[in-house]
């Protein structure tokens, strides 16, 4: 049971890098927490691809030497959670296949908001699908559309739309690109000769790579042993729609996403908060460790005291968690623990990033009143969660949305809390100023920019396929 929307995936991608697989597990360690259920790298070598992938984290796919056994100078890599396909070997990534065109490997993050169009349309045609995932179009429209040459895989990229951040590995060279809307984010930069790609810049930290920048929406930067060159597959005056989740939740507080930091970013929201949502208390305790940086900025906006009320057990599995009320409790006690002498007698003011399902929050909110805590407040650093995401982010079903189902007051009451306070969207997207816009805000608004069947507002996203 999580109380949080999950990522979709990670990726990562080395050219011309000397022993480029280990440094691609490298990188992947540290964008591990996009994903935890495989892990995956291919590589290139004498114009050959090779891969290796498995199930579970990264530091047991490739434990001991066998990223080394991967030859190459050139490599791509994978982290997945599902949010298309089930969890098994046959979707981890990445995915290699062999066309007309050569061989070719594929790892994306993301999900093809109208995958299930191009998949009819492929199958129709005689794709014969080998997993269960929406990544595996990739491979299959290369080869539908004989897409060789760097224009043919930018229209493919075109006929794919969005949602995805993608490196593909050819023989010959490497591609790093991000849909027209660019939801999901891409960044490049340099490690000595060679060059990098990656979800979040904290991989780059990890193997000791220079950020260079960001892929814009509806660029495909091409790496191959001449050079690296940039190609747009779609118009470039779209507005874009970058995942503010990524902003709000998913990505490490280290990284450079967007051009922000996701530290200093979860502060000014606290900080916002603080302002529209003010509460008359003792001390500020952030539920460890996604409330942190937001529970600072709360606290800084306010001047009051920011205290670690709970602590947060890093080694509990999702195995541990089982469903009924006695299991969730003893559950959430495992994960977190209050510190009794911190909150004793204290009006508290509780802060996360985000509630989803609120089980969790819940039954802190009781551990928290049962250690002696006169008040508990709980103040949320992003807009109530009401709809799900079609853009490569794993939410619970529409019904179990906590502010899908119930009113604000509900909400509080079923919490047990003495006073509940969202950040507003407005709140939120203004702190972008004019670039408000530039960002994806469906799971709160409910308005989806890019979706099947709306292709009178999509004609540059949604180019039909002529099957
Ligand atoms: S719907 Fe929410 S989680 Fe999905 S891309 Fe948009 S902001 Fe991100």
């Amino acid at each position: 049971m999580h109380d949080h929307p999950r990522d979709a995936c990670g990726v990562i991608g080395l050219y011309n890098v000397p022993d480029a697989a280990p440094l691609a597990a490298l990188g992947l360690h540290a964008l591990q927490h996009r994903g935890q259920e495989s892990a995956g790298i291919a590589t290139s070598h004498d114009g050959r691809l090779h891969l290796y992938k498995g199930m579970g984290l990264v530091s047991s796919v490739f434990a001991g030497d066998i990223a080394r056994r991967l030859p190459g100078n050139a490599a791509i890599g994978h982290v997945r959670y599902s949010t298309a396909g089930e969890s098994n070997f046959a979707n981890a990534q990445p995915l290699v296949g062999r066309y007309s065109g050569g061989e070719a490997a594929v790892a994306h993050n993301g999900n093809l908001a109208d995958s299930q169009r191009l998949y009819n349309a492929l199958c129709s045609g005689g794709a014969l699908f080998q997993t269960g995932t929406d990544s595996e179009i990739f491979l299959h429209l290369m080869a539908h559309e004989l897409a060789v040459n760097d224009e043919e895989i930018g229209r493919i990229l075109a006929l794919a739309g969005p949602a995805f951040a993608v490196v593909l590995l050819f023989p010959d060279r490497l591609i790093a690109a991000r849909d027209p809307l660019g939801y999901r984010p891409l960044v490049v930069g340099r490690l000595g000769e060679g060059s990098v790609a990656a979800s979040e810049t904290c991989a780059f930290d990890q193997i000791g790579a220079v950020f260079e920048r960001e892929v814009q929406p509806g660029e495909m930067v091409v790496f191959d042993k001449n050079e690296c060159r940039s190609m747009f597959f779609a118009e470039q005056n779209l507005t874009p729609a970058r995942c503010l989740l990524e902003l709000i939740y998913f990505a490490r507080p280290d990284s450079l996403v967007f051009g922000e930091t996701p530290h200093l970013f979860r502060r000014r929201c606290g900080m916002r908060l603080a302002q529209e949502h003010p509460a008359d208390a003792d001390i500020v305790v952030p539920i460890p460790d996604s409330g942190m940086s937001a529970a600072m900025g709360y606290a800084d906006g306010l001047n009051l005291p920011f205290e670690r009320g709970l602590i947060r057990n890093h080694y509990v599995g999702r195995s541990f968690i089982s469903p009924g009320q006695e299991a969730r409790a003893a559950a959430v006690r495992m994960k977190n623990n209050v510190v009794r002498e911190v909150v004793r007698d204290k009006r508290v003011v509780l802060v996360d990033d985000s509630l989803i399902r609120g089980t969790t929050t819940s039954a802190l909110g009781r551990e928290l009143r049962s250690a002696g805590a006169r008040e508990v407040h709980l103040r949320i650093a992003c807009p109530p969660t009401r709809h799900p995401c079609i853009y490569g982010v794993d939410f619970p079903r529409r019904e179990e949305l906590l502010a899908h189902r119930l009113s604000l007051e509900d909400i509080r009451t079923l919490l047990n809390m003495d006073s509940l306070g969202y950040l507003s969207l407005e709140g939120l997207t203004g702190l972008f100023g004019e670039d408000s816009d530039c960002f994806c805000t469906s799971c709160w608004s409910g308005e989806y920019r890019a979706a099947p069947g709306r292709k009178d507002r999509l004609k540059a996203e949604f180019i039909p396929i002529p099957l």
